[in-house]
């Protein structure tokens, strides 16, 4: 029996280890992390993320050929694959500050596998790695083999949080890159015989390992850059009277561009799309192609300017002051159908909204009241001047409550903020949300999925994103 083990028991590694299981049932894949408390839920009825269709997965498969554990060292030197997932996030200090990738867990991975090896392994990247990583872990792995054979691949995971189930089941693409030496071929069929359980071999793509690891930067970069291009209009759109949904309708039909991607938002979050741009842009700094760096990081830029742009519009539509005004904020999360809260535009929106006093009444259906009130009091990172850290405000604790309903949410406010765009805020009863605000009452959605007529109807004063204002 082929044994996997995947070290990072996360966002990542546990839906698509829970995949891997589910759809390999010859296979035993154990999922290990130093987090206690992560596997503890992972083996608990409530898992440590909300990804939807997640428990039925894991629970068709835990005990069986799937198992979470801390025993890492056990796990590790059992496994014929190992699968390293564990968290690349942009270095705060030192060399590369504010930009590049810490590689800090990957290194500690990678010496604990070369110290608890016995057998020959095949080492697979799967967190997001700046290009030539592998090179690294190879040299670390090499000096510490004790006779022991090493094959590194790498095999960027393209899931996005929320369908991430759906995208593991149905992948576009599964890249797998790796040295083209007979033992590194080898070892990329190994890998491509895991994913050909479900995966149809059209959709294995093998590519060398610097390819590979720079496909996955590349990939975000692209589809972050989208983001700030439609975003960057909807700017434009509001300055001219376009509306920025029919710009983006239009300029998707063309089949050069295409409709996804295209929707115009307070800003773009997540804990990869800036991470990985920044990773890139250092990438590029490291070997002299400036201009370029450059280029990518504009697309940073213009995410930061959009939320700014969407706290003061809200503040100069409130009579150019929001100082003890009630904020009803609906949605904390980067996106729908997560709970994640990393690196989300309602952070920098609400500190905006903070800092000019306002109070705020945050609802998110998957994000507990501890990780707002961490979120709001954490000092943020600068990475445009990574010495700076901005403090947070002594007072925002006080000025933010935390509600679990978003008529609780909107009672006695002056405005209401959409800046997540799930789907039940599409459906609540606006009337009666009307009628229990102060008056005027606005509307300010960061996601435009609401029903702009309806609201206005209803008394509203709305502002949406890139579209003409209320008359
Ligand atoms: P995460 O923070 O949710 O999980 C990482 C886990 O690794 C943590 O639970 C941590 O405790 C564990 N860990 C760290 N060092 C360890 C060690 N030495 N031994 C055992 N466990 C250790 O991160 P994530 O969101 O799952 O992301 C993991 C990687 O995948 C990152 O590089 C990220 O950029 C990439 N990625 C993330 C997504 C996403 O949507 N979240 C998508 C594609 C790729």
């Amino acid at each position: 029996m082929v044994k996997i083990c995947c070290i990072g028991a996360g966002y990542v590694g546990g839906p698509t280890m829970a995949v891997i299981a589910l759809n390999c049932p010859s296979i035993e894949v154990a999922v290990v992390d130093i987090s206690v408390s992560r596997i503890s839920a992972w083996n608990g009825d409530q898992l440590p993320i909300y990804e939807p269709g997640l428990d039925e997965v894991v629970k068709q498969c835990r005990g069986k050929n799937l198992f979470f554990s801390t025993d890492v060292e056990k796990h590790v030197s059992e496994a014929d694959i190992i699968f390293v997932s564990v968290n690349t996030p942009t270095k705060t200090q030192g060399l590369g500050a504010g930009k590049a990738a810490d590689l800090t867990y990957w290194e500690s991975a990678a010496r604990m596998i070369a110290d608890v090896s016995k057998s020959n392994k095949i080492v697979v990247e799967k967190s997001t790695v700046p290009v030539k990583t592998a090179e690294a872990i190879e040299r670390i792995l090499r000096h510490n083999s004790k006779g022991i054979k090493y094959q590194i691949l790498s095999n960027p995971e393209f899931l996005a949080e929320g369908t991430a189930i759906q995208d593991l089941f149905n992948p576009d693409r599964v890249l797998i890159g790796g040295r083209e030496t007979p033992e590194g071929l080898k070892a990329i069929q190994a890998l491509k015989d895991v994913y050909a359980h479900w995966v149809p071999e059209d959709r294995i793509i093998t590519t060398n390992l610097w390819s590979a690891e720079l496909s996955k930067l590349a990939a975000n970069a692209f589809l972050a850059q989208r983001i700030s291009s439609v975003n960057a209009m909807s700017a434009l759109c509001e300055a001219t009277g376009a509306d920025v949904s029919q710009v983006s309708h239009a300029v998707g039909k063309d089949s050069r561009i295409g409709p996804k991607f295209l929707n115009a938002s307070v800003g773009f979050g997540g804990s990869c799309f800036q991470k990985d741009i920044l990773n890139l842009v250092y990438v590029c700094e490291c070997n002299g192609l400036l201009e370029v760096a450059t280029y990518w990081k504009q697309v940073i830029k213009v995410n930061d300017y959009q939320k700014n742009r969407f706290v003061n519009r809200i503040v100069s539509s409130m009579f150019n002051t929001v100082s003890g005004k009630k904020i009803a904020i609906l949605g904390f999360a980067f996106k729908k159908d997560t709970g994640d809260t990393r690196e989300t535009p309602a952070i920098d929106v609400c500190k905006g909204l903070l800092s000019d006093k306002a109070r705020l009444s945050i609802y998110d259906p998957q994000v507990t009241e501890d990780q707002i009130q961490r979120d709001l009091t954490m000092n943020k990172f600068d990475w445009d001047h990574p010495i700076h850290l901005q403090p947070a405000s002594p007072t925002s604790v006080k000025q933010v409550t935390v509600v679990w309903d978003a008529y609780a949410a909107t009672k006695d406010a002056h405005a209401l903020c959409v800046l997540t765009e799930w789907d039940e805020f599409k459906t609540l009863d606006y009337r009666r949300i009307f009628d229990n605000m102060q008056k005027p009452a606005f509307v300010f959605d960061g996601r435009n999925i609401m029903n702009v007529e309806m609201l206005r109807e209803i008394g509203f004063i709305v502002y949406s994103i890139g579209k003409p204002l209320d008359p």
